[in-house]
């Protein structure tokens, strides 16, 4: 007997409910991807993105070669491809890890349908949350929209049981005519992507992700992760989103690295982070519109500022002349990834200093970024903004030259990524303006905008906004 293995965003063999349950029912699975981006609607995956797939989707395919298998690649309308599998190899059941994005969810409800009637067996499994976005409610059994009691909910229904493993007896059947990689042309066209080398997308480069945070830096997260210049924080997210790796087994994987440390190491800081995406999720599933509207319907009345490309083409430049956010810009261009603090600080600046509509910087992210993510992305831009669940209060705009000052003391992350300011002193290196012969002679822009009447101009704006 047969079952076909949906892929999507679960690039991975262990921990993987849906491919341990078909492994356990059947004989044999065939292992497919489709690609169909139309079908996430206007959220199809950036060109950043469609890097990252182009490289575990070859990854995956390598992990199930041990298996002496392959990874079938089709293209086209999913239920389509899916029922000419099950007609080439006379598969009875499809197995998937569930979705959580509004248009996945409705594709996915409209395949099982047509499978069902079919007669075909669908078995969807939970994807790669820790807890599905319905079963973390309030005593009122509501949705929670602010994130301390959703990760107490959350984190009293986290056990300490082990991730799956890799299925023991993976047995692939073949089947023809499928796709290589390559085929899918997801590479881009004109090739940005040199400065990506430093990740390894895919299950193993996951795991070793997670071994080099678990060493050392987990110790350090709750001091280091907010210093963009040090390697901080786990850089796991692309992984996360890809599904290459599990919060689960991120859990596992750091509880028995610090189990063998000689001193205390305290995860729990790092889980709760871990709880952010969760809740992101949670809010995408219960309030599906949150990608391009505002959760707080008071902001659906605010002034934001026309649309102005050229002020929009220098943000995503990284040539605003504010150099922390420059450092950003330019680091999330060359690398296909932002640390999270100046994640803030950018779309603080864009949102309130330049008062562009959020969404302007949500699609760029969107495009830019490996670990693009509808719900973390809504999540982060809208709380930004102001707009969002558990927001940052509007009138609390980041001051970018104080916030460098204090995580990039002495300019190291702003030295590596905006190389004209390398030989500025850390004095002036944070607000280079003070000093126009530094414009001068390193031929630095003068900043977008005044920073300090612009932040007046933003509260005022807010204030016309709540009268
Ligand atoms: P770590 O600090 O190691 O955290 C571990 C994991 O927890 C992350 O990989 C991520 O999955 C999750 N996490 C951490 N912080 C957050 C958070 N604030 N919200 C949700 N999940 C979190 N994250 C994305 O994964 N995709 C996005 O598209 C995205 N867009 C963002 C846009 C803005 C404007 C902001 C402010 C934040 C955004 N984030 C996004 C959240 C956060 O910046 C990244 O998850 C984090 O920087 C990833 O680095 P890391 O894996 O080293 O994080």
């Amino acid at each position: 007997s047969t079952a076909i293995v949906w892929f999507r965003r679960d690039l991975r063999l262990a921990d993987h409910a849906a491919l341990t349950a078909a492994v356990k029912d059947y004989d044999r699975i065939v292992p497919l991807y489709i690609d169909a981006p139309e079908e996430e609607g206007e959220w199809s995956p950036g060109a950043a993105a469609r890097w990252w797939l182009h490289h575990s989707l070859g990854a995956l395919d390598g992990a199930l070669g041990r298996f002496h298998g392959r990874l079938h690649i089709g293209r086209g309308a999913s239920l389509e491809v899916l029922r000419d599998v099950v007609a080439a190899t006379g598969a009875s059941a499809v197995y998937w890890s569930r979705l959580y994005e509004p248009e996945a969810l409705r594709r996915d409800a409209a395949i099982e349908r047509a499978l069902t009637a079919d007669g075909v067996d669908v078995a969807v499994h939970r994807g790669s949350l820790w807890r599905e976005p319905w079963e973390v409610m309030t005593r009122q059994d509501q949705p929670y929209k602010v994130f301390t009691p959703f990760w107490r909910s959350l984190r009293a229904q986290l056990d300490d049981a082990a991730p799956l493993p890799v299925p023991p007896s993976l047995r692939c059947a073949m089947v023809a005519d499928g796709l290589s990689v390559d085929e899918l042309s997801l590479l881009p066209g004109v090739d940005w992507t040199g400065g990506f080398s430093e990740w390894t997308p895919g299950e193993a480069g996951a795991a070793d992700m997670l071994e080099v945070f678990g060493d050392d830096a987990v110790s350090a997260y709750t001091e280091a992760r907010d210093l963009p210049a040090r390697h901080g924080t786990s850089r796991l997210s692309p992984h996360l989103h890809w599904g290459e790796i599990t919060p689960r087994q991120v859990a596992a994987g750091l509880r028995a690295q610090v189990a063998g440390s000689r001193r205390h190491v305290d995860i729990e800081p790092y889980l709760r982070q871990l709880g952010w995406r969760e809740f992101g999720h949670h809010l995408l599933y219960h309030f599906p519109k949150t990608p391009t509207e505002n959760f707080n319907p008071r902001f659906d009345g605010f002034h934001w500022k026309d649309c102005d490309a050229a002020i929009l083409r220098r943000w995503q430049q990284g040539r605003t002349g504010i150099p922390i956010v420059d450092a950003g810009m330019r680091e999330l261009w060359a690398t296909g990834w932002m640390h999270n603090r100046v994640r803030m600080l950018v779309a603080s600046l864009l949102t309130k200093n330049l008062r562009q509509h959020w969404s302007h910087g949500a699609r760029w992210f969107w495009d830019t970024l490996v670990d693009a993510d509808l719900a973390n992305n809504s999540l982060g831009w809208q709380w930004v903004a102001g707009s969002g669940a558990d927001e940052a209060p509007y009138f609390r705009i980041f001051n970018p030259v104080t916030q460098s000052e204090k995580f990039d003391p002495d300019g190291a992350y702003i030295r590596r990524w905006v190389p004209e300011l390398a030989d500025v002193p850390a004095s002036r290196i944070h607000a280079p303006w003070e000093d126009p012969a530094i414009l001068r002679r390193t031929g630095y822009p003068v900043p977008l905008v005044d920073l300090k009447s612009s932040r007046e101009d933003a509260l005022a704006a807010y204030r016309r906004t709540r009268a």
